[in-house]
């Protein structure tokens, strides 16, 4: 059942994605080749837990950290760790959530450790970005849910690349995974009708190889099955009367 929020919750939300978005560029002004994971997961419950907000991923589902720090072939849902350090480059993604007044913000980026990632690194982060662009800009009072996972499918996969399938977007509000589910693949023109009120995180998941995965023994992290390089971007979007508003846009 997909729950519209109403305008102060919306508001709320807002709050939770502007938190999100402030650990995200913190993490994202900081991390340089030797820093672990770890550190970078104390980074961003420092900056959530200064604004008095509480992590989303902590304990969701037994999942151990503050954020979700995923390497190269890993696709999402790495688990920070201190005995994993980043090196020059490394594409690193960081996904951050938090929770504030009882509401959700999720929004993921993916960087490069040290500066100088390969050609096929720098095309696959900058075309996941722009996937997630197409999504949003597809996400219209009007349209049809799908229309949004078309958007992204077309813009991932016209670049050469493939688009995760066994994991999409999402519904967000006060849970972090509502309905509907968001896929960042399919025919447009079906599903839901996209409303105001609908709030919906959108996370493309771009691979350079095979769309298929797999997840490690750890139980949480997912790699892409042919060990190819993956991408991953994502904002809490809210549909308004006559658009979207991106909650967790960065530089707000
Ligand atoms: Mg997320
Ligand atoms: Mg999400």
């Amino acid at each position: 059942m997909i729950i519209l929020k109403s305008p102060e919750e919306v508001a709320r939300m807002r709050q939770a994605g502007r938190i999100v978005a402030a650990a995200v560029e913190r993490l994202m002004e900081v991390v340089e080749p030797g820093m672990t994971t770890e550190d970078l997961d104390r980074i961003a419950a420092d900056v959530i837990a200064a604004h008095g907000a509480l992590p989303s991923f902590k304990g969701y589902r037994g999942f151990p950290a503050t954020i979700c720090t995923s390497l190269n072939d890993e696709v999402v849902h790495g688990i920070p760790s201190p005995k994993r350090k980043v090196i020059p480059g490394d594409v690193l993604k960081l996904d951050v959530g938090c929770i504030w007044e009882g509401y959700h913000g999720d929004s993921a980026v993916s960087v490069f450790v040290g500066g100088s990632p390969s050609a096929e690194a720098e095309k696959l982060v900058r075309v996941t970005e722009e996937s997630l662009e197409a999504g949003i800009a597809a996400l219209r009072p009007g349209h049809r849910l799908s229309d949004v996972g078309h958007a992204v499918q077309q813009v991932a996969e016209g670049a050469g690349f493939s688009c995760v399938r066994e994991y999409a977007g999402h519904g967000v509000g006060r849970a972090l995974h509502e309905d509907p589910q968001v896929p960042n693949s399919g025919e447009p023109g079906r599903g839901p009708l996209v409303k105001p009120g609908l709030v919906v995180a959108i996370e493309p998941m771009v691979n350079v190889g095979t769309w298929r995965t797999r997840v490690l023994r750890d139980h949480w992290t997912v790699v892409t099955a042919d060990g190819s390089l993956s991408a991953h971007f994502e904002h809490t979007v809210a549909v308004t009367d006559d658009g979207t508003e991106v909650l967790t846009a960065r530089g707000a």
